[in-house]
């Protein structure tokens, strides 16, 4: 196996000091790439790279309908070669090979749409006090920007902060995750051959504590744009102060899925499934806390298991395959670790709660889709994210203490509820403190709409106009067109 280089500076590089890593797929442990390993001095050029081509300038003065348009250009250069990409995704996440499609897809549309918003959101006139003058405010591109991803949805997340970056006229180095490198290496080569100037784009593959580190460290970087745990996004914003650089920050959830008697709960069985299985649960918007009125609490948890206990896992790649692996042995650990926890606490095991048997698991970090009942606020399991296959129901009686009880979290990225009536419909809506807020309806994204978190979910929005504005300095100019002596200093 070829050792699969860095781009910095327009160029294809192996790491300085030699190093590499072997990139694993969770489904079997199989080698699948290896990749050069990056450290500081690896971050250092890519920084450097990034800084110089902002000076120069040739990227953020370039018209910014020729900025949109390679945009696009790389949009349509990803879908022609979604299926190799998705691929990619799935052997290097576990997840489905129908989700990587999606994913695709999606991340095309993510450049397409922000390569048409390139040219617009470019400033605005504002209203001046003084009739003599203009006063514009002018959007600028904040300027190098280090992109630290997460390995859930590799190439979806970066594209998320790629896209608009780019749009807005910044440069820029992606440190994926390390154990996820392997989708946006290939979108770099991609990138590479639309032709962005160079040391626009660089990617720097290796460790969170050095490469990233560097990155939210960097005085030579102005902004850091951050997915990933909790944990690490408050290290990264304290890195981040030695030069006040922007942060934007997109972090973990624990997301209420309510289910109000009034509302159609046969239905939201399907959507509280996607919500928590999809990707086997490595979600930042997962809803696996659901909480269920009292009168529909028992019948919700048997249909509930059922469904669970029908759930197919197996190799991502085949087609009858509805849940992948989990990413890693620590994940794996970490998983079961929150559901013996859990039971200690009280909780009742319904269902999973163990690994699969079977020689087709014997190599993969498979857990059971689990389900687990009696669970009451201070449990751990209701108050931390737990990043795997794994729902938790929880019985309500009003709808106030639902509120109240969704609402009691450090977190506040998304929630969704369930009811036909418009009064309750509007009341819960307002009163959940979450950047999301799904209303008949889970776990639904699109580019259009600006996603983030309240409270330690994050700081700043990606997506829609917003993800955009985000890359961006307003900057005021305020001319005159009649200046007068002043004569406050007398003449
Ligand atoms: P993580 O925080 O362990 O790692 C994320 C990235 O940070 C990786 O690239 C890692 O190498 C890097 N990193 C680690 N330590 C660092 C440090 N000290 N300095 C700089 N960089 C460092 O998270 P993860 O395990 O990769 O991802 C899972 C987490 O991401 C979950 O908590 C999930 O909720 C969150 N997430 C959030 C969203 C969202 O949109 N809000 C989306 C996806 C994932």
């Amino acid at each position: 196996m070829d050792i699969q280089p860095f781009f910095i500076d327009g160029s294809w590089v192996t790491a300085q000091a030699g190093n590499q890593r072997t990139i694993i797929n969770p489904f079997d442990q199989k080698p699948i790439a290896l990749v050069a390993e990056g450290d500081r001095t690896d971050a250092r050029a890519a920084i450097l790279s990034a800084r110089k081509a902002f000076q120069e300038e040739s990227w953020s003065q370039m018209p910014a309908p020729e900025r949109g348009k390679m945009l696009y250009e790389l949009g349509d250069l990803i879908a022609a070669n979604k299926e190799k990409l998705a691929k990619l995704e799935t052997l290097n996440t576990g997840k489905t090979y129908t989700e990587s499609l999606w994913d695709m897809d999606d991340i095309a549309g993510i450049f397409r749409y922000y390569g048409g918003l390139a040219d617009k959101h470019a400033g605005e006139v504002i209203a001046s006090p003084n009739p003599h003058s203009h006063s514009r405010l002018e959007k600028e591109p904040v300027g190098v920007v280090g992109m630290i991803c997460p390995w859930n949805y590799p190439l979806l997340q970066a594209a998320w902060k790629i896209a608009p970056a780019l749009a807005a006229g910044c440069t820029l180095v992606i440190k994926p995750s390390e154990l996820t490198p392997l989708s946006t290496l290939e979108w770099t080569r991609l990138a590479d051959k639309v032709g962005f100037p160079k040391g626009v784009i660089n990617i720097v593959t290796g460790p969170g504590a050095t490469v990233g580190a560097e990155l939210a460290e960097s005085h030579e970087v102005d902004m850091i744009s951050f997915t990933g745990g909790v944990v690490t996004g408050k290290k990264i914003m304290q890195a981040a102060a030695g030069n006040v650089k922007k942060v934007a920050l997109e972090l973990g959830g624990k997301n209420p899925h309510i289910l109000f008697e009034d509302g159609d709960w046969e239905t939201a069985i399907d959507f509280i499934l996607n919500g928590v299985f999809f990707h086997a649960g490595q979600i930042c918007s997962a809803g696996t806390r659901v909480m269920v009125q009292a009168a529909i609490h028992d019948a919700v948890v048997e249909r509930l298991e059922t469904r669970i206990r029908n759930i197919r896992l197996g190799d991502g790649m085949k087609d009858t395959t509805q849940m992948g692996p989990l990413i890693s042995a620590d994940q794996l650990k970490k998983v079961e670790n929150h559901v013996q926890t859990a039971i200690r606490e009280g909780a009742h095991l319904v269902c999973g709660g163990k690994r699969p048997q079977g020689s087709e698991f014997s190599q993969g970090f498979f857990y059971e889709p689990t389900l687990i009942t009696g669970c009451t606020s201070g449990m751990r399991i209701v108050q931390e994210e737990i990043f795997g296959p794994v729902v938790h129901v929880e019985k309500f009686d009003s709808e106030k203490e639902a509120i109240q009880r969704a609402n009691n979290t450090i977190y506040g990225l998304s929630g969704g509820f369930w009811s036909k009536d418009p009064d309750r419909i509007s009341r819960v809506s307002k009163a959940l403190r979450f950047g999301t807020v799904w209303v008949n309806d889970f776990n639904v994204y699109f580019t259009q709409a600006p996603w983030g978190g309240y409270k330690q979910s994050g700081l700043g929005r990606e997506l829609g106009t917003n993800g955009l504005e985000e890359f961006q300095e307003i900057k005021h100019v305020y001319q005159n067109f009649n200046p007068q002596p002043l004569n406050w200093f007398g003449k």
